[in-house]
């Protein structure tokens, strides 16, 4: 348990924190003033307002905060935006705060370690995970670095580029400090959403309101902005489709998955930044890493552009999923789309190639 910065100035930017939680529970606050006291009604608006930066930003800006009454505040706001996604209760949602809150501190770990490298270890103890600190680099056990990478797609995560030296693999700093950010998304993740009794989501109805209505126009606004008007999806084989609703949600995606939807989007013509675009919402979504791949499978780096994998190789990485009628006269699914579009009324085609 992280104790030396228990100061709740500090503490407050860490709310996930043991201390954090240590200390609301000392601070004498109840659920049922924190849902409807007035003296509570910043920390309410500011919980609404961490949810609504994660819906629009997709992270939660930091305020500044100098008194002790304003770090609880703070400190309060963070169980009752937890209320508040659990009420709600709506899966994208939950993904997409809980992604904001950890990219959040994670910046923030960054910052404050660059002044002071002992939160790193501290960080390592509230998470359990026996690092041993060495002048330029960490050494964790595989086990813990398996666990918390089981998300991170990227080529260098894999254990077979790493140094492995009896059992333990050898890290940058930062590298751990971003293996931090998935012990934060998994700590808050935790139960969530919680089971909230129906009168509590009653009392608290203007807030979840709120947060819906902004959910609702984003949803919108995303739908308008699709990248991928011009190609319509109502064409798509149901493989993409699958894939492609779960990049939306916030969902992990094997590799295979992602490097097949990227080149089915290649291949349609959709640009780089378009691709990158869908896959911002994925938990471990990093724009430098994502545009080196698409440029990597578009061939734009002396590599041969890639085509999408056909259907035999979907299968066979279990990617065929949700096949239909047309499934069965093609082979490919770019052919699934040609087909599609080619047997659909004139109208919808005309739309499609607007
Ligand atoms: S049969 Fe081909 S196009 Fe259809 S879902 Fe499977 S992989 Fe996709």
């Amino acid at each position: 348990m992280i104790k030396w910065r228990a100061e709740s100035t500090h503490l407050c930017f860490y709310p996930f924190l043991s201390s954090a939680s240590k200390y609301v529970e000392e601070s004498g606050a109840t659920l049922e003033n924190l849902i409807s006291s007035a003296t509570f009604e910043r920390a309410r608006l500011r919980g609404k307002a961490r949810i609504l930066e994660a819906i629009k930003d997709g992270v939660i800006i930091k305020p500044a905060v100098i008194t002790n009454a304003q770090a609880e505040m703070e400190l309060l706001s963070y169980p009752f935006a937890r209320i508040l996604v659990s009420c709600i209760h709506d899966a994208h949602l939950v993904r997409r705060y809980v992604l904001s809150e950890a990219k959040a501190a994670h910046e923030l770990l960054l910052a404050d370690s660059s002044r002071d490298g002992d939160i790193i270890y501290e960080m390592a103890e509230e998470f359990s995970i026996h690092v041993d600190f060495f002048r330029e680099h960490v050494q964790m056990p595989f086990v813990d670095y398996l666990r918390f990478t089981a998300n991170l797609h990227d080529k260098k995560w894999k254990l077979v580029n790493r140094g492995l030296e009896k059992g333990r693999v050898k890290l940058e700093k930062g590298e751990f400090i971003r293996i931090i950010q998935e012990a934060i998304y998994e700590r808050i993740m935790k139960d969530l959403p919680l089971n909230v009794p129906i009168a509590v989501c009653g009392a608290i109805k203007g807030y979840t309101d709120d947060i819906k209505r902004e959910l609702e126009e984003t949803r919108k606004k995303f739908g308008d902005a699709e990248c991928f008007i011009v190609k319509d999806p109502n064409f798509f084989p149901p493989c993409i489709t699958h894939i492609l609703s779960n990049l939306k949600e916030g969902i992990n995606v094997t590799h295979g998955a992602r490097f097949a939807v990227t080149a089915f989007l290649l291949n349609l013509g959709l640009t780089e930044d378009e691709i990158i675009e869908i896959y911002k919402n994925s938990p471990d979504f990093e724009e430098e890493q994502t545009r080196y791949q698409v440029r990597h499978i578009a061939g734009d780096m002396g590599s041969v552009r890639y085509t999408a994998p056909s259907c035999g190789t979907m299968r066979t990485y279990g990617n065929c999923i949700g096949s239909d009628d047309i499934c069965e006269k093609i082979s490919h699914p770019l052919n699934y789309y040609r087909l599609k579009l080619k047997t659909k009324p004139k109208k919808s085609q005309a739309k499609a190639h607007a």
